[in-house]
């Protein structure tokens, strides 16, 4: 079969939280996109673990781009984080407390999101085609700029030519190294690798509270899930889980026991083999440069996270929501889009990237909390987990970074009820 072309303003390669934003943004701004997403959507939902707790940020971010109302059924609410240190209650945050219009986080499956934004994309006024399963495997281009992606389908090959292709393809982007703005990159591991994994929701727990656990250097995430089960994040060490599996199945169980007594019924239940668990390795990587002439990366491709605090899927959508009218602004000079686009680019990185940097920094300290191990190390992490508690203006100096970077203080006399969306 002959390859075939396809012509777009713009070449989203990767269908995650990320691209589908940005396809949907500028298919509303009326322009006109090819996206690329490897997966096939005929083999189901999609993978189990992936990142499902969007953040009140990401919350406002989608009712900005007008697909709240289009998921806010398949979302949960989060109404408090609590952090048990040691088997003792040190923080217990409740998110109507703080005064933002968009409060709680909600925990989103990505099923759901991706299929919303993409049916939103097919109502809008550009034009959006969705090529999948395809995979981009070359970027094209006779001089310094790229000019489109050459991707593979059961069917053959296909060509995208574009004035900008966009690298939304996630944590290992392709489009990142074949473009050279990996060669810089910075990856660092951190000393842990979480594995994740489901249970049925411990009866007597609060369905709307986001836990943690730590006991000495050890850690987990307890997360409600929207379909009524919990999402169990377990830290071990970088490496560790070969040395787990090695122990077996009822040490993990032993474990998470450890950890939360009250899911030791639902671990015996609910975790029959390995293939119920997920193994994440964590690592940031840093990106000196998002863009070169025709092309540019997006979310995780751009700045790939650790999952402390679910910053993730917030800063995907976040930079597609930003770059989408700069594109627009640029695509409209015509014939001069190119040094326009490459503009816009830049923009697009300066002004994203504090805030990114914000949240990795909050993380890297986080993380350094939580594996704080001898004694004396536990006792202070308790300490200052306390003063943050006790402190409704320090809980919102370290919170807010992660939960509410894009707004401002406001409706602080209004019941949460009345006024925020979720
Ligand atoms: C187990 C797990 C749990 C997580 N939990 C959370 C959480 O609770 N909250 C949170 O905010 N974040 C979480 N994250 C991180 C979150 O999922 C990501 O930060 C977020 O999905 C990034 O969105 P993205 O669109 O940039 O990339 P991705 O979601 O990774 O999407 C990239 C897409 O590109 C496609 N792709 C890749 N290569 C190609 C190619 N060559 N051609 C075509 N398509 C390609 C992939 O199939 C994928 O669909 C978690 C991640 C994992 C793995």
């Amino acid at each position: 079969m002959p390859d075939e072309t396809v012509e777009a303003e713009v070449c989203v390669v990767g269908g995650g939280p990320g691209g589908r934003a940005l396809a949907l943004a500028l298919a509303r701004l009326g322009r006109s996109v090819v996206l690329l997403e490897r997966r096939d959507p005929g083999r189901g939902a999609g993978p189990v673990f992936r990142g499902e707790s969007v953040s009140p940020d990401g919350v406002r971010l989608l009712d900005g781009l007008g697909a709240w109302e289009q998921v806010r059924g398949a979302a949960h609410r989060v109404d408090r984080l609590e952090i048990e240190d040691a088997g003792r209650r040190v923080l217990d945050v409740r998110f109507a407390d703080f005064p933002y219009r968009y409060r709680h986080p909600v925990e989103l499956p990505q099923p759901a999101l991706l299929s919303a934004l993409a049916e939103l994309t097919a109502r809008q006024p550009g034009p959006c085609t969705v090529l999948a399963p395809a995979t981009a495997v070359a970027l094209l281009g006779a001089g310094p700029a790229v000019t489109g992606v050459r991707a593979v389908t059961p069917h053959g090959t296909v060509r995208v030519r574009a004035a900008l292709t966009v690298g939304a393809d996630g944590r290992h982007s392709t489009v990142r190294r074949l473009s050279g703005l990996g060669e810089r990159a910075r990856r660092t591991l951190l000393e842990r690798d979480v594995v994740w994994l489901k249970l049925p929701h411990p009866a007597d727990w609060d369905r709307r509270a986001y836990r943690v656990r730590i006991a000495g250097g050890s850690h987990a995430l307890f997360l409600p899930c929207a379909d009524g089960r919990v999402r169990v994040g377990l830290n071990v060490p970088k490496g560790g889980l070969r040395q787990l599996r090695a122990q077996g199945l009822d040490a993990l169980r032993r474990r998470l026991a450890a950890l939360a007594p009250e899911v030791a019924d639902a671990a015996r239940e609910g975790l029959r083999g390995w293939s119920d668990t997920a193994l994440l390795d964590i690592f940031t990587t840093e990106v000196p440069r998002w863009s070169a002439p025709g092309v540019v990366l997006l979310g995780d491709a751009a700045h790939t996270l650790s999952p402390v605090l679910g910053q993730g899927v917030n800063h995907a959508l976040a930079d597609a929501a930003e770059l989408a009218p700069l594109l627009d602004r640029a695509l409209a000079e015509g014939r001069g889009a190119g040094r326009a686009l490459g503009a816009a680019c830049e923009t697009y990185q300066r002004l994203r990237e504090p805030a990114v940097a914000r949240s990795r920094a909050l993380q890297l300290r986080q993380e350094r909390l939580f594996t704080l191990a001898g004694p004396g190390a536990a006792v202070l992490r308790r300490a200052l987990y306390r003063t943050v508690g006790a402190s409704p203006a320090l809980r919102r100096r370290v919170l807010a970074p992660a939960y509410f970077p894009g707004q401002r203080p406001g409706d602080r006399h209004r019941p949460a009820a009345e006024t925020s969306p979720v």
